[in-house]
């Protein structure tokens, strides 16, 4: 049954990410899928489909709906793949992952994000994602190697445990890479003990806090 959202997503889907370039069926299908409103505030659940990130408490965002389909497009999923995202935020793009890949495991930094994004997963019936609460620049190690790496903070350099937890068979690591308040994407390939760096999109992310990120 469709709910009373699904002309704000349609059109949202349209607009924002056809229009803009965006191809890839499978990212199209989850994004007309996944009900964003279930993971903003209530206080806007009003704005929860339009075109710019949204606060979602403890100083956090729920990157723009464009912003995340551009990442997700760029990571050329597979049904068959397994993936590790860092930093869950509000588990919108979990659940989208959710929707494409296989297995997905997804670790946020801040135990009370980690757990409301964990409750509307449950609630929506996704059985196929993990999430832990913990630093990601250090990866998730347990069910390493991941045929992708999807990084949702920007970081001041490309975390070695991330690149050594990336399958050896083409493995792509995406990830917001540059100064604290504007970034490249970079889309990292691993084959065997290489790895190619391709810079795409300029975008802007919150600080990617840990070891192998920034300072607090
Ligand atoms: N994709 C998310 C969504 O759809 O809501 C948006 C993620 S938000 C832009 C970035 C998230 O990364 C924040 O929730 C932040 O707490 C988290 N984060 C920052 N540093 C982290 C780290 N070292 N490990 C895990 N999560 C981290």
């Amino acid at each position: 049954m469709k709910d009373k959202f699904a002309v704000q997503r349609e059109r949202m889907v349209q607009e924002q990410l056809i229009r803009r370039g965006i191809k890839d069926r499978r990212v199209i299908e989850a994004f007309l899928k996944v009900p964003r409103h279930l993971f903003v505030d209530r206080a806007y659940l009003d704005e929860a489909y339009n075109d710019y990130p949204l606060p979602i408490g403890y100083g956090q965002t729920i990157s723009q709906p464009y912003m995340v389909a551009i990442m997700l497009e760029r990571a050329e999923l597979e049904p068959h793949h397994r993936v590790l995202e860092i930093g869950t935020g509000s588990g919108y793009q979990t659940a989208l992952l959710a929707e494409i890949v296989k297995e997905v495991y997804s670790v946020e930094r801040i135990p009370q994000l980690a757990e409301r994004a964990r409750e509307v997963l449950e609630s929506l019936g996704d059985e196929n994602v993990k999430i832990k609460t913990g630093d990601g620049t250090l990866g998730w190690e347990e069910f390493a190697p991941y045929d992708r790496i999807i990084v949702t903070a920007g970081a001041p350099k490309i975390p070695e445990p991330l690149k050594e937890q990336l399958s050896p068979e083409g493995g792509k690591l995406l990830i917001p890479v540059g100064p604290r308040y504007s970034q490249v994407l970079y889309i990292v390939t691993r084959r065997g003990d290489e790895y190619e760096i391709e810079k795409d999109s300029p975008c802007v992310f919150v600080p990617l806090i840990g070891e192998e990120g920034w300072e607090e």
